[in-house]
């Protein structure tokens, strides 16, 4: 069975050994088992993920500018897809951000009754007693110090080492000249390496998932899976606005191409990403198709789509956005203008430091949700239907890389 299979089976398992100790959530020894038992199991696969963060933050985004910003030769181009790589991530959180509000999928739950005194809540009020006014908490994303930013990462100091890292990021590209240079190796040692850690703790993940959704359910009941579904409708109805309504426009004003022909041309590869849930197994075949079908400049094509397939995740920051303030309304959350524009910001540069593959942007959906307070078990939910949400939202990804490839590919009038 695959993993993704096994993470489902455990959702569903999970769900139903909640819901039927819900109705006896007042047994003592129902409440032991959940505190000795699942919470431990829970919190191990939550630590692992946590542990990887800030060096696979760090060296992601390092990376991620050092090749937008590393190509001297084309710097026209990297210079467009640098532009409308932050306008389509820009607009793809706007959309995620304004529907999640529309809809409220996880408004209705109220989860600080249900949570007694013990639980979460104190931390939350804290949390929002603590929120701090717009200019300050924008000033503050300039790290004074970038070694205290590491260490204070998981506790609210995300954003500025994120700015750190593309300070750093733009730094190392400039002063390289475009040579080889033994940071550039290290950092892809380093990110390499933490992939291999996420892939190893996700072994972990259907375990993990039984244990956090027990534990979701038998304090509320079911009426957090039905707002689970609402969750999963809001997102792809966000990937949808995006496909339709935003590259479409993007194509029509910035170009001559009929976007409805262009998604035409590209549905296999819309298919293999939806398979594969990875823009990087992805890009070979988005290369071919932008070469020989989409008729793109070859250089033009090879340094956007390779590019774009780690640092242009349109549909990851979209969900992301949505995922924090799903979250935020199931926990009752009640998040400020500073920590909803610290959202939007972190989501954005989330979609340039992803890697592109199964799962790449957990780490980073942890840290935002633990950033604005949400009780670490709301990953167990969102965990259970991430194969299929992964699924759809690197279509987006890998959609939003062909759009941009061909927007920076429009000035030259020879192309067919
Ligand atoms: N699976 C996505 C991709 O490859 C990344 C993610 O959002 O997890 O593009």
């Amino acid at each position: 069975m695959k993993n993704h299979h096994r993470l489902l089976l455990s959702l569903v398992l999970g769900a139903c050994a909640g819901l039927i100790c819900h109705g006896y959530a007042d047994s003592e020894a129902l409440q032991i088992f959940n505190r000795y038992l699942m919470e431990p199991i829970g919190q191990i696969f939550l630590r692992l993920i946590f542990m990887i963060v800030v060096p696979m933050v760090m060296s992601g985004l390092m990376l991620g500018v050092y090749q937008l910003s590393n190509h001297h030769g084309l710097a026209r181009v990297a210079q467009r897809t640098l532009f409308f790589t932050l306008l389509a991530s820009s607009a793809s959180v706007a959309v995620g951000i304004s529907l999640v509000n529309l809809a409220q999928p996880g408004v209705g739950l109220d989860i600080s009754q249900m949570l007694g005194d013990s639980s979460g809540v104190n931390k939350i009020q804290q949390n929002v007693a603590q929120a701090k006014p717009v200019v300050q908490s924008l000033l503050e994303i300039i790290p004074k110090n970038p070694f205290a930013s590491a260490t204070q990462a998981l506790e609210g100091e995300m954003l500025s080492l994120m700015f750190f890292s593309l300070a750093f990021g733009a730094a190392l590209a400039a002063t390289n000249g475009g040579k080889p240079s033994r940071w550039v190796e290290l950092l892809e040692e380093t990110y390499a390496a933490c992939l291999l850690v996420v892939d190893t703790a996700m072994k972990l993940a259907p375990i993990a998932v039984f244990a956090l959704v027990f534990q979701s359910t038998f304090k509320f009941g079911h009426h957090i899976l039905f707002s689970l579904g609402f969750y999963v409708l809001v997102v792809v109805t966000g990937l949808l606005v995006q496909q339709a309504v935003v590259y479409s426009m993007l194509l029509r004003f910035f170009t001559r191409i009929k976007p409805l022909n262009f998604f035409r041309q590209c549905r296999d590869v819309y298919l293999y990403a939806f398979a594969t849930a990875s823009s990087n197994a992805t890009l070979p075949r988005s290369l071919e198709l932008a070469e020989q079908d989409l008729k793109l400049r070859p250089e033009v094509a090879r340094f956007v789509l390779t590019i774009g397939s780690t640092a242009n995740q349109n549909g990851t920051a979209l969900f992301e956005g949505i995922t924090v303030l799903f979250l935020a309304q199931v926990y009752g959350v009640d998040l400020s203008l500073a920590q909803q524009v610290q959202v939007v910001l972190m989501s954005i540069l989330a979609g340039i430091g992803t890697a592109g593959v199964p799962g790449g942007s957990l780490p980073l959906i942890m840290i935002l949700t633990q950033q604005v307070g949400i009780p670490p078990e709301g990953m167990g939910l969102i965990l259970g239907v991430d194969r299929f949400l992964d699924m759809c939202r690197t279509t987006l990804n890998v959609s939003g890389d062909l759009v941009i490839a061909a927007l920076v590919d429009e000035p030259e009038p020879e192309r067919a």
